[in-house]
């Protein structure tokens, strides 16, 4: 029998800290790999929770403290965990607060990941769940280095998360432009703010780009997160649960990507400003 080979999508997902790129790309993923996809999850964000819903808070230890600990001769089940429906896990962890960049640590994973053989012919999907307001030193990694060739921005209403999100537009417009990397679309996770839709819809536009998907606020996130599951698994028939699938197969089944065109921070205020988040007079200053 002839078997086609798989092609391996890798995706990395940017967005301001706390907007929550975590939770969405577990709960995503847990969609993908509950239709059959073979997914693995690289967290990094020195925080290192990027995986915890998906392994039901098992201790992920992360790549950077294991190799602290073991030394270089290390077998790749240490710093990978089988996770909800064997989704593979990876925590890149970080330097002690404070010392050393912390970038440090994604650079280090990635290339022990390959080494150790974790990218497998089996895969479908890869995701990077990467910290970060801007697209810089090795933050940038993932895609500075052709891992991930596809990238999603989580953003919502709120000015501070637009600002965010059109900084990182600009760090991929530089990386896109010298390679292969593409932006995929933003994400709308929702915070309740008036006429949400509309002004994230008008932000991708602008940048060239679509609003992939709006995922609704809804506290069912949080009283999954406490028992440490994704949504997707601790109520799997929630409508909030379905959102999540549906968000899942607009990625999967994404055909436009794009480099994406910044705005200038004059434009963004007067978008800003159309959807009644700024007075005309207001002076921002960040
Ligand atoms: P990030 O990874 O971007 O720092 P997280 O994924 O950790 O952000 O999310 C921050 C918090 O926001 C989490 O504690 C989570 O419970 C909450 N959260 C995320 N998405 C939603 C949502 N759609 N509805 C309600 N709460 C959410
Ligand atoms: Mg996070």
């Amino acid at each position: 029998m002839y078997l086609m080979a798989k092609k391996l999508r890798q995706i990395a997902i940017y967005g301001k800290g706390g907007i929550g790129k975590s939770t969405t790309t577990q709960n995503l993923t847990a969609g993908l790999a509950e239709s059959g996809k073979k997914v693995m999850v690289v967290g990094c964000d020195p925080k290192a929770d990027s995986t915890r819903l998906l392994l039901g808070g098992l201790a992920q230890r992360t790549v950077l403290d294991t190799l602290r600990d073991q030394g270089e001769d290390i077998s790749l089940d240490l710093i990978m965990k089988d996770g909800y429906k064997n989704t593979k896990c990876v925590e890149s962890g970080g330097p002690e607060p404070g010392v050393g960049c912390a970038g440090r640590g994604i650079i280090t994973a990635i290339g022990l990941l390959e080494r150790l053989g974790a990218y497998t012919k089996n895969l479908d999907y890869v995701f990077y769940d990467v910290l970060g307001d801007v697209v810089c030193g090795g933050f940038a990694m993932p895609i500075r280095e052709g891992k991930a060739k596809e990238i999603y921005i989580v953003a919502s209403g709120e000015m501070m998360a637009l600002y965010a999100a059109n900084n990182i537009a600009r760090g991929i417009e530089r990386y896109a432009t010298q390679g292969e990397v593409r932006l995929g679309g933003i994400i709308c996770n929702s915070r309740n703010v008036d006429r949400e839709n509309d002004l994230l819809r008008a932000f991708a536009k602008e940048l060239g780009t679509d609003l992939t998907y709006f995922i609704p606020r809804d506290n069912i996130v949080q009283r999954a997160e406490i028992r440490k599951k994704t949504v997707i698994e601790y109520k799997p028939d929630a409508q909030q649960a379905d959102e999540y699938r549906a968000l899942a197969k607009k990625i999967a089944e994404n055909k436009k990507f794009v480099i994406p065109k910044p705005m200038t921070q004059e434009r963004l205020e007067e978008i800003l400003t159309e959807f009644g988040l700024m007075e005309s007079s207001d002076e921002y200053a960040i």
